[in-house]
């Protein structure tokens, strides 16, 4: 599906030429006119484990509410640097696991109070995800009992900070890559410690020495940053509308719960605190709670506003790993080089 296809509706003025970064994971896009209101882009097919971003325009201001999977976004319209012209964007997310088609429900209201309401459905394309065989010390497998009541706070910190839907949003596409360090785990990989199937891969492993500064991928408020069991020093910042970039692993916080970050800034030091094989940052992406692929996100993987749509592009894998022998357990240290997470994430 190498272009988009904008349908044309009658009202042609309301078209979009152009796809924004909205069409993150590819595919055919609509321009929805409505008697009310705003057009909207919807990308009809996302990928398994993908953001997108939905966006209306008007020419005039108008407030919406986004519903998706169970959960409503509000947002807001803001002006567009052409005059006269106003937009709202909306990120949302496809899980790693979801086969069935989605309802997508728009719903604005004008300036006048008129209203307009429109259901579409997104469709998931299916993504191939790897499989690592990783052999290693049995106590990485299976956390000690007195770790579970640690398992069960970090749950629920984590729970409450990704179910929150604050509505301003202050993401904006492109995100700063974290850390320049190239890929050694990547997304939704689903790990088999010792023969003993673990949950996929929840971010993505990115490599870096200890110290290595971590940059905030865009502005928003720190909502966590605490000591976890699997995770170690973690950070979890809010960028609006359900959209949570965290950071795991850290060997130092630059930052604490209740700072304003910028896109950009410190917010700690690579490390290898937690469950790990060795120092890597872990970067995740959680839109209204669903575990996305932070990776097509970063700088120079986004279209050029304009241009052609890209087609679906998986990022190299790393070279599979040789899964060490099933017999013999490779102590930590002795697989460090792999410097990915060990254990259930
Ligand atoms: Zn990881």
């Amino acid at each position: 599906m190498p272009f988009s296809a904008l349908v044309s509706f009658p009202r042609a003025a309301r078209a979009i030429p152009a796809l924004l970064g909205a069409a993150l994971s590819l595919n055919l896009a609509l321009a929805v006119p409505s008697s009310a209101a705003p057009s909207w882009n919807v990308p009809e097919k996302v990928s398994q484990g993908h953001a997108f971003v939905v966006t209306g325009r008007d020419s005039a201001p108008f407030s919406a509410e986004v519903q998706w999977r169970g959960k409503t976004i509000p947002v807001k319209a803001q002006p567009m640097k052409e005059a006269g012209r106003w937009e709202a964007a909306v990120m949302l997310g496809v899980p790693l696991d979801e086969v069935k088609k989605q309802p997508l429900t728009l719903r604005a209201t004008d300036s006048e109070g008129e209203t307009s309401s429109r259901t579409l459905t997104v469709t998931p394309l299916r993504v191939k995800w790897i499989e690592q065989q990783l052999s290693v010390e049995p106590k990485f497998v299976t956390p000690p009992p007195k770790a579970r009541k640690q398992i069960e706070k970090d749950r629920a910190h984590t729970g409450a900070v990704l179910s929150a839907i604050s509505p301003v949003p202050s993401w904006k596409l492109p995100f700063q890559r974290p850390v320049r360090g190239t890929v050694s785990s990547s997304f939704a990989g689903r790990r088999v410690f010792n023969g003993q199937p673990r949950s996929p891969h929840t971010g993505t492993d990115l490599r870096g020495p200890t110290g290595t500064p971590i940059l905030a991928v865009a502005d928003g408020v720190v909502v966590l940053a605490e000591a976890q069991y699997y995770s170690g020093n973690a950070v979890f910042i809010d960028h609006g509308q359900g959209v949570v970039s965290m950071y795991g692993h850290l060997s130092a916080f630059a930052v604490k719960k209740g700072d304003k970050v910028r896109r950009g800034q410190v917010i700690g030091k690579v490390g290898a605190t937690g469950r790990v094989t060795g120092p890597h940052l872990h970067s995740s992406l959680f839109v209204q709670g669903v575990a996305v692929d932070i990776m097509p996100l970063f700088e120079n993987r986004l279209q050029v506003v304009g241009g052609p749509t890209p087609e679906v592009k998986r990022l190299p894998q790393p070279a599979p790993r040789k899964a060490a022998s099933a017999k013999k357990a490779v102590p930590a240290a002795a697989s460090a080089k792999t410097d990915g997470d060990a254990g259930k994430k």
